[in-house]
């Protein structure tokens, strides 16, 4: 089973949920692995402290340029949906920083001068802990486009974490990198907080969903600020509420101190085991 944690916003608890329901079900008897999808500013690691297990460059294919046989015919930079290659008449220039590696210049080519090679854009760490494994995708500085590295690593988790619950922790927000951490996943909770900024990114995030044809679950966090809108919408959507998490200051102070919250706070571990059963009844 896969499920994307993803939210509308940043900052709403995507990361405290994820890794702290990933370590209750591994102390739960579960085969449990995390990766932590927001490969630009992954932050998992904080709270889940493993030895590294495993490492690994993540490449991206972009097309190199061989000036041998090129007629300056222009097809490679007419061709790229992306502006990544701009034709001179004396030289062809390549942005891979833009590439999306779709292969058509360098397919459609007249003189095969555009070979693809492979471009490193990242690394994929694993972790392990005493009872699972964790796995993190952390994008080059300068790098731009999070998706191809998000598609590895989950890639990576399916290749070698077979009949495992894969727990996604997805980039925020609704675009690409999102889509790329939901799309094949059988379940996508939506943490959000009840605010009107709550409400309104959770709409936007719902409306994605719903394009992907995914079933979603809604997690409200730091309940008890703000008012009830969150969860008269999720009414009118028909949208289960999976918990509510109170708003309590020894949640963000073990959070500052980078801790496991469920092993200290019994609000806290009654709301992941409420995710937890719920989980269990999509199965
Ligand atoms: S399509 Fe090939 S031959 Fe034409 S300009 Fe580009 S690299 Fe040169
Ligand atoms: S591989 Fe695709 S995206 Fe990349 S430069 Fe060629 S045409 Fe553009």
């Amino acid at each position: 089973m896969k499920i994307t944690i993803a939210s509308g916003k940043g900052g709403t608890g995507k990361t405290t949920v994820s890794s702290n329901l990933t370590a209750y079900l591994a102390e739960h008897g579960k085969s449990v692995v995390l990766t932590d999808l927001d490969v630009e500013e992954p932050n998992s690691g904080l709270f889940i402290h493993g030895k590294i297990k495993y490492d690994q460059i993540a490449n991206k294919m972009v097309p190199h340029w061989d000036s041998t046989d090129c007629t300056y015919c222009g097809d490679c930079a007419n061709v790229c949906n992306f502006n990544a290659i701009v034709a001179l008449s004396d030289e062809i220039i390549i942005h891979p920083e833009l590439c999306h590696s779709c292969y058509a210049c360098s397919e459609l080519c007249p003189t095969n001068s555009l070979p693809m090679m492979p471009e490193r854009i990242g690394e994929i760490k694993v972790f392990e802990t005493e009872n699972f494994d964790f796995v993190e995708g952390r994008l080059d500085i300068g790098q731009e486009m999070a998706v191809p590295l998000i598609g590895q690593n989950i890639d990576y988790v399916d290749e070698n974490y077979d009949g495992y619950i894969k727990l996604l922790d997805a980039p925020p927000g609704t675009s690409c990198p999102v889509i790329e951490a939901s799309r094949e996943s059988d379940f996508v909770i939506l943490i959000t907080e009840p605010t009107p900024f709550g409400l309104n990114d959770l709409k936007l995030a719902v409306e994605t969903m719903k394009v992907l044809d995914k079933k979603i679950g809604v997690i409200i966090n730091r309940y008890g600020i703000g008012n009830n809108s969150i969860e008269e919408y999720c009414k009118d959507e028909n949208i289960p509420i999976i918990t509510k998490i109170n708003n309590d200051k020894a949640v963000a102070q073990c959070y500052s101190r980078g801790e496991l919250i469920y092993t200290q706070i019994e609000h806290f571990k009654n709301s992941i085991e409420e995710i937890a059963k719920f989980l269990e009844g999509i199965r």
